[in-house]
């Protein structure tokens, strides 16, 4: 039995569907504040078993030591948390409660449990503004927003427990930039409101429900001028985590990967992929740099490919196709 907090989220739907059609029970741990309760039966209409959904906060001591004692949990793969960069700039205690008090009080209910192994969600952000390219795990690590600093305490975090008692096994996961769906379209990312992220602000304009796309700078060090990054299918992403769970089961200690694919691509190669997948022209104007953005961020990702056994497998065009159908059947509509 594994549980996973945010299960019911992006890319913990997708890992949830995986997990249950490699054979693994689930119970999924998730308070909903941004995704909703349907997305359980839908990964059961799509891989044919149910997970076990409870609905709770991760900060919630008592509600985790019930299902602890309840359940004999092998794993725990860790998604819950807040994502978004410029809420995190905002609201920056927010930010610091949900991720990181909210993981310290999760690995505390584990450490009581006797629950040691953990695959845990981390970010590309952790890397700031990147010296070379592409990316290895040993580069220097510097987050330079509020959210990126969450990321990055836990990890710390994770190194410490990790460090004091030898019978964790952890997985620590950073991600790169995912986008597609599920290829039945019956699940995929769903943000609140205007998308801030590339693809599904792209695909909101290929539907006609935003006007045009803005590009954030031409003006960036890269071939045309526009912003590089290392975009991975969701699924290719979910497996990851599974490849994961089957590196714990025969090793010890913490453990670090990059899950991206090595290759980058600008937001002007993304354009007009997605075109190309939806059939649609996507009109665009260049408007000035976002700030706190950089210029080219990509993925060594050998190390997992040695390690884990694991490599991405989908390409641009199948994230961009799957993206456009998840879109085109029910995507992005807010409940
Ligand atoms: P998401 O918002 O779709 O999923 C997160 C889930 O966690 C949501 O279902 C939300 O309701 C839940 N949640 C949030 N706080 C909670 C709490 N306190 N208790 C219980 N549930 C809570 O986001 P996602 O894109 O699936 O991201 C999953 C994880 O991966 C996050 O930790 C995120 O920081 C990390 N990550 C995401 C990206 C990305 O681009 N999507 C990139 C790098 C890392
Ligand atoms: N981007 C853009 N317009 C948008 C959203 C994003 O030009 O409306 C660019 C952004 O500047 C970056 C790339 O697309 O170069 C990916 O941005 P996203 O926010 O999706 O990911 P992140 O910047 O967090 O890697």
């Amino acid at each position: 039995m594994i549980l996973v907090t945010g299960g019911t989220g992006y890319i913990g739907s997708h890992t949830v569907a995986e997990l249950l059609g490699a054979g693994r029970e689930v119970v999924i741990l998730d308070n909903l504040c941004n995704s909703r309760a349907d997305v359980v039966e839908r990964i059961t209409a799509i891989t044919g078993e149910q997970p076990q959904f409870a609905q709770g906060d991760i900060r919630d001591a008592a509600l985790l030591d019930h299902l602890f004692a309840r359940h004999k949990f092998e794993a725990v793969i860790h998604f819950a948390g807040l994502k978004a960069v410029g809420e995190s700039v905002e609201k920056p205690l927010e930010y610091y409660d949900n991720n990181v008090h909210g993981s310290m009080t999760l690995f505390g209910a584990m450490q009581r449990h006797a629950v040691k192994r953990l695959v845990f969600s981390s970010s590309a952000t952790v890397y700031g503004d990147p010296a070379t390219l592409p990316l290895r795990e040993d580069a220097p690590l510097h987050a330079t927003n509020p959210y990126g600093r969450t990321k990055l305490m836990i990890e710390q975090m994770l190194e410490d427990i990790a460090r004091a008692d030898p019978a964790w096994r952890i997985a620590t996961l950073r991600y790169f930039n995912p986008i597609g769906a599920h290829a039945s379209g019956r699940i995929g990312e769903a943000p609140n409101g205007t998308p801030n992220n590339l693809l599904p602000y792209i695909a909101q304009v290929a539907a006609g429900k935003l006007k045009q796309l803005s590009i954030f700078g031409d003006d960036y060090p890269t071939p045309d001028g526009t912003g590089i990054r290392d975009y991975i299918h969701v699924v290719d992403l979910a497996l990851g985590h599974l490849k994961a769970l089957n590196h714990l089961a025969a090793h010890s200690g913490l453990h670090v990967y990059n899950l991206g694919t090595g290759q980058g691509y600008s937001v002007l190669e993304i354009l007009r992929a997605f075109e190309r997948a939806s059939g649609k022209t996507i009109p665009f104007q260049i408007v000035p740099r976002r700030p706190g953005d950089i210029a080219s961020c990509y993925a060594d990702a050998s190390k997992a490919a040695r390690e884990l056994g694991w490599q991405a497998q989908c390409g641009l065009g199948e994230m961009c196709g799957d993206a456009w159908r998840w879109q085109c059947n029910d995507g992005f509509i807010r409940y």
